[in-house]
């Protein structure tokens, strides 16, 4: 048994995770300030005795008594609705919250986990993105203060490696969903089941043939799992490389959920990636990791679970 402090452990990623760390018999302290996460998403995790919640914003100080094996730090604003409405809050937790996690990890004597993202790659001009590809970024733009925030991360992660030899790993994650996606925080998956559901236009920015690769929150968690029982400390793409454009993912919402919605086009915001599609070549040769379930079969599973949520 192992402890894990869960940083964002409140939201969609965060709360599954924490959720299948208990079901391996570990003990999970969960840290959230719940600016877009929310108490339902960790109702009844708290019934478990392994389960403790620290209400803290991880931009402060981080305190803590008991020992810790290992700190996984997924706390973000990480839509692009919320972080242009804060782009300071996020640019605080990515980076002071990512400095403070590591002091905690070093001063535990614990590994380290960041949950990067795709954005670090930008508006792409290498097709799928690899690990080894620098990335297309506009500090100044709408996109800057998230992605800037992710490459800082990634810096001091790396430093910390360096100076201090904690075994970090870094996870570049990819457009990920399912159930426990805040409805609201404007992302195009739960906007569109939202928007389907209530027979209400389906808002699609620009053309909508800006292309994403959606991954289901399952094989997510299953690749994280696996990575945190990898030695070696590393960086690694984890996503679902089935590639489609945002026409063809209206086309599957409509259908599962039998919807009369129409389409209204909206403007495309400033810096958007225009295509996007995870190369996981390195994280099937270093854990295995195989995506399983398809995106028709994921979004079955997630409007499902918003319509009861409705
Ligand atoms: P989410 O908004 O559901 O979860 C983020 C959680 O972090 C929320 O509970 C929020 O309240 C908490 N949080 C934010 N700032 C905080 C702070 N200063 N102190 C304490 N808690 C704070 O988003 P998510 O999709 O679950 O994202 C989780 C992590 O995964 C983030 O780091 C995000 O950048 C990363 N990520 C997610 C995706 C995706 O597709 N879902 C893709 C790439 C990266
Ligand atoms: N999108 C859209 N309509 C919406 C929300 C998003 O067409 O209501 C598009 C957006 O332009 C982008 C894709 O869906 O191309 C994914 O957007 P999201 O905000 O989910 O995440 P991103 O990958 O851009 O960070």
């Amino acid at each position: 048994m192992k402890t894990f402090l869960v940083t964002g452990g409140a939201g969609f990623i965060g709360s599954h995770l924490c959720e299948k760390l208990l079901y391996k018999g570990h003990k999970v302290i969960c840290m959230d300030n719940f600016i877009t996460g929310s108490e339902n998403n960790i109702a009844e995790l708290k019934n478990n005795p392994n389960f403790k919640f620290i209400l803290h914003d991880v931009s402060n100080y981080i305190a803590i008594d008991e020992d810790i094996d290992c700190v996984m730090h997924f706390a973000s604003i990480a839509s692009p609705k919320n972080y242009s409405k804060y782009p300071i809050k996020t640019l605080k937790a990515g980076a002071l919250g990512t400095y403070n996690c590591l002091g905690l990890a070093k001063e535990k004597n614990a590994d380290f986990v960041l949950a990067s993202t795709s954005e670090v790659y930008g508006d792409p001009e290498i097709h799928p993105q690899k690990e080894n590809y620098w990335g297309h970024v506009n500090p100044v733009g709408p996109r800057g203060c998230y992605d800037e925030s992710k490459r800082f991360a990634e810096s001091i992660v790396t430093a910390y490696h360096n100076t201090h030899n904690i075994n970090t790993k870094i996870i570049r994650i990819f457009n990920t969903y399912g159930p426990k996606m805040h409805k609201s925080d404007g992302r195009v998956i739960p906007n569109f089941i939202n928007q389907a559901l209530f027979n209400k236009p389906l808002t699609v920015y620009g053309n909508g043939l800006q292309t994403r690769s959606f991954c289901y929150i399952d094989d997510l968690i299953n690749g994280i799992i696996k990575l945190i029982n990898y030695k070696e400390t590393t960086i690694v793409n984890l996503g679902n490389p089935n590639e489609i454009n945002i026409l063809e993912l209206t086309e599957q919402i409509l259908k599962i959920t039998n919807s009369k919605s129409k389409i209204r086009y909206l403007e495309l915001p400033k810096d958007e990636p225009k295509r996007r599609r995870p190369d996981i070549t390195k994280a099937k040769k270093i854990i295995n990791f195989k995506p399983k379930i398809a995106l028709y079969e994921g979004l079955q599973k997630t409007i499902k679970w918003f319509e009861i949520n409705k």
